[in-house]
């Protein structure tokens, strides 16, 4: 059975602990997760969340704790990594904002609270690539992805990221090698596609 993590450090994540369960169940496999607070655990996962919350708390705290490097090693070998909301703020190359000590191993620029001057939160439907109905994705002052940035096949160094989705004609899901990220927050609507998407189905 494999074994997950989820980053804990900070923000969504007993609901990240349970849309990894329930994406297990949904695929018939009987997935344990650890919810990780220090260096140590992550060499033994086979697949991470890194959830939202506030992504300077996060990178700081994840550069503290000794966990940031273990996170690189994780895409490194090719195991999954889904990074939501501040997650996928932490995991890009620049957030654009010197408090943020981005982990550099999705190829986006970001901009965080992009949609915040709109509307704070919000949900939409969402057609993704590669699922068949359209998804409840749950925006909460959510970051935008760099336009033009995510053109590739989403096999890395080859092809760069991936798009999967789009709101307001802005990239908000994308892929690249081992890593999907979303500027929404999958793990609360209760909707376990996302999760078995990124873990899963790959
Ligand atoms: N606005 C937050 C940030 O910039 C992200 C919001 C979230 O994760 N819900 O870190």
């Amino acid at each position: 059975t494999p074994t997950a993590g989820v980053v804990a450090v900070q923000g969504n994540v007993a609901e990240h602990v349970r849309a990894i369960e329930r994406a297990g169940a949904a695929n018939g496999v009987d997935v344990t997760v650890h919810e990780i607070r220090g260096s140590g655990t992550v060499p033994d996962c086979d697949l991470l969340a890194l959830p939202g919350g506030e992504s300077t708390t996060i990178s700081r705290l994840i550069h503290e704790a000794g966990i940031a490097p273990e996170i690189r090693a994780h895409v490194e070998a090719g195991k999954p990594l889904l990074a939501t909301c501040a997650g996928l703020i932490v995991a890009s190359r620049d957030a654009a904002d010197p408090r943020v000590e981005t982990l550099d191993l999705l190829d986006v620029r970001v901009e965080r609270n992009a949609f915040g001057r709109q509307r704070d939160s919000f949900e939409a439907d969402l057609d993704v690539a590669g699922l068949d109905e359209s998804f409840p994705a749950v925006f909460i002052r959510a970051p935008a992805i760099g336009e033009g940035e995510t053109d590739g096949e989403g096999d890395g160094d080859a092809g760069g990221p991936e798009t999967l989705a789009r709101w307001d004609g802005r990239p908000v899901a994308v892929r690249q090698g081992p890593i999907v990220a979303t500027a929404f927050h999958p793990e609360l609507t209760g909707d376990p596609r996302l999760h078995a998407l990124a873990f899963f189905e790959s």
